[in-house]
């Protein structure tokens, strides 16, 4: 009886298969290495069954999945001969070098995925998924497909606010389903331990919890912890089970999860909750451990061993960036350990401790990972970078031998605006819209193929400091972790931005119908007008001289001399390297070349209070012919007021003169000091 059912079916997916002869074009994240499409389509319906040649291990994960899937395929009890999907591991794949490829075929009698591990089978049946997601449609044809990266991850940051188990599961729906494979979450922070420890209670029954709604509240409050329970108390944490629960979660997705704890730094918390941790043994003093006291390492040791019994993943992630070190050069204990070791300064008391976490880890058959601060002091020896100060960690690491991953902060973190700060919700501030995380390259063309095989890949970082509800971290991440993936995932020749915005917006919408909070692309304002192509004025080109002392900051050049005359203006940061940095007040001349009518003088300036970028006090425009003796045109006052907002403002001067030099001057108000940005003098 079943059996006629099913040939009934199988007539009926034949009718539709054939019904349908439209070449489609694949909307698919991220992009496949090759597909060869013939027009037509096979269609899924609900007499379509699903049969798996794979382990057992596999091929229960798989079949789950596919039951739960938008597709809610039955499973065969025997090969079927026509309308199935059919799941294949095989030993050896034409075409397909990465154990993470497939090679989806779609007939018009099924679809079949061929792989060499359960991985690359899922990633095909995702490919199957996107493209069924158009009225379960399946363009006939073959896609061949790999990842470019064997690392393609995302960090979430469940300290600054903590989000539950099912925060953290739906993000791993969506990870899977752009084909990402390693979800790095940072536990343990200032802002609260996260996750339960035996041997450590006072870790989750107080550092845990925290004064302060969101972490904005407690930074700038009292930055005080509370017990457990108590009225005040934010915060929480994950109990062992629950991180098993979600390893395992995982791991149904072909995802690893990385656990992070933090040392030496960012352990205020712990050193608060354990002060004989701590260089002083004071509460809130420090955010260092003692590196002198073995204590320490003995606290660190038995804290990693309950980690490695939850997380079975291959790398520890021990942080290690943004170390004070600065108690360590008066205690006495961290003073005679580096006296013993014969180190010589506190970077390299650093590399003590993370060689050794790192000999406690490979004992133990795991390996370490790391920030780029663990490259301070001397790497060790079988570390993997993660880079985020900007590139050079990563590639730093890669020359020496070292594997890297690179999350670098100007492509990867997504905390920054995504679009003009003034149509979105507060954040850290720089601005990383989709199209700049879609334009990483994380190889450089400098590379030798051996360098090359070091980087192992690609991670989106979300802090979380400004990002005070689940929605919100949603907002974040998508749409541009599918940027990432693409990044993470297809061939660089594949690529093509205008091509993946539409395919964008397409996932936009699936998503929103999946539930999760997106930002809206469709409505994107994008970068500041002025910052992409030129402003037409006199300046351009024309040559810049600084007042002695006034020169622009190092760090902030926007190129040098022309900057402030080539005609670009800055976009919605100053770290986009348009914005020309200033410490010492701005006075810059400009010549003219020849007396010429002027009717406008102006330069725009951004605030930013949190980095300490303040617009300026007092401006004065002023005019010269013989660039000795200025006429001052205009002087305008301004009083500076601190705010939680990106404002951009224009100071300058309207008239008619005519003028050969000008001068443009402006100065810090010393109440707050910081910076002074301006992007160009526009002379009209
Ligand atoms: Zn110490």
């Amino acid at each position: 009886m079943k059996k006629i059912v099913r040939m009934a079916g199988m007539l009926l997916a034949f009718a539709f298969a054939s019904c349908s002869q439209q070449p489609q074009t694949l909307s698919i994240i991220p992009v496949p290495l090759k597909a060869e499409l013939q027009g037509g389509a096979f269609v899924v319906n609900e007499q379509t069954q699903v049969w798996i040649d794979a382990p057992e291990a596999d091929k229960n994960i798989l079949q789950e999945y596919l039951a739960s899937s938008s597709l809610k395929l039955a499973v065969a009890t025997e090969a079927p001969a026509s309308n199935a999907i059919v799941l294949k591991q095989v030993a050896e794949l034409p075409g397909v070098a990465s154990a993470e490829g497939y090679v989806l075929t779609a007939t018009k009698k099924g679809v079949e995925i061929q792989a060499k591990t359960g991985a690359g089978l899922f990633y095909g049946v995702q490919t199957l998924l996107q493209m069924a997601a158009d009225g379960n449609k399946v363009a006939l044809g073959t896609i061949t497909d790999e990842p470019r990266f064997e690392y393609r991850g995302m960090m979430l940051d469940v300290s600054r606010h903590f989000y539950g188990l099912d925060f953290v599961k739906k993000q791993i729906d969506a990870m899977a389903y752009y084909k990402l494979n390693r979800l790095h979450i940072h536990l343990t922070d200032a802002a609260g331990w996260r996750i339960e420890i035996k041997k450590y209670p006072r870790l989750t029954n107080f550092a845990a919890w925290r004064t302060g709604k969101d972490w904005k509240e407690w930074w700038n409050g009292d930055r005080k912890y509370v017990e457990e329970g108590s009225e005040d108390a934010v915060g929480g944490y994950f109990t062992q089970d629950q991180c098993r629960e979600i390893v395992e979660y995982a791991k149904q997705h072909y995802i690893t999860v990385i656990p992070e704890i933090e040392m030496p730094s960012h352990s205020e918390e712990v050193t608060t909750a354990y002060p004989e941790l701590s260089c002083t043994h004071v509460p809130y003093k420090q955010a260092d451990f003692c590196v002198g006291n073995e204590k320490t390492f003995e606290f660190l040791e038995n804290v990693l061993l309950e980690v490695m019994e939850i997380f079975p993943s291959e790398y520890i992630h021990v942080g290690g960036d943004e170390a004070s070190k600065q108690s360590w050069k008066t205690c006495p204990l961290c003073q005679a350990r580096m006296k013993k070791e014969g180190l010589k300064d506190v970077d390299e008391l650093q590399s003590y401790l993370i060689t050794r976490m790192e000999k406690f880890l490979n004992k133990h058959g795991r390996n370490l990972l790391g920030w780029d601060e663990i490259l301070e002091g001397g790497l060790a020896p079988n570390a993997t970078v993660m880079s985020w100060r900007g590139t050079e960690g990563g590639l730093k690491a890669i020359e020496s031998g070292h594997r890297a991953i690179m999350s670098p902060g100007e492509f990867c973190y997504f905390d920054s605006y995504q679009d003009a700060p003034h149509t979105q919700p507060e954040a850290i501030g720089g601005y990383l819209p989709l199209s700049k995380v879609y334009s990483y390259n994380p190889i450089p063309e400098t590379f030798t193929p051996e360098q090359a095989a070091l980087m192992y890949g690609v991670q989106a970082n979300l802090w979380a400091e400004y990002i005070p509800t689940k929605e919100h971290m949603e907002y974040m991440i998508y749409p541009r972790i599918l940027a990432l993936s693409e990044v993470a995932w297809s061939a660089v020749a594949n690529k093509n931005y205008d091509e993946f915005h539409g395919r964008a917006l397409k996932a936009i919408d699936d998503l929103r119908a999946k539930g999760y909070n997106t930002f809206d692309l469709k409505n994107e304002v994008g970068n500041r007008p002025g910052a992409d192509k030129p402003v037409e004025n006199l300046g351009i080109g024309k040559k810049v001289t600084y007042a002695e002392g006034t020169k622009y900051y190092s760090g902030y050049t926007a190129g040098g001399d022309d900057a402030l005359v080539n005609g670009i203006r800055g976009g919605w940061t100053y770290g986009d390297k348009l914005w020309q940095g200033f410490l010492k007040g701005v006075d810059v001349t400009i010549d003219l070349e020849k007396e010429t009518p002027i009717k406008e003088v102006n330069a725009d300036f951004m605030q930013i209070c949190g980095p300490g970028v303040f617009m300026p006090k007092e401006v004065i425009v002023s005019v010269s012919n013989d660039g000795k003796e200025f006429t001052e045109l205009a002087k305008i006052e301004h009083q500076v007021v601190k705010d939680d907002e990106v404002t951009f403002k224009t100071f300058g001067w309207t008239g008619e003169t005519t003028a050969r030099y000008v001068r443009y001057q402006a100065s810090h108000d010393n109440n707050f000091g910081g910076f002074l940005f301006v992007d160009e003098i526009v002379i009209k």
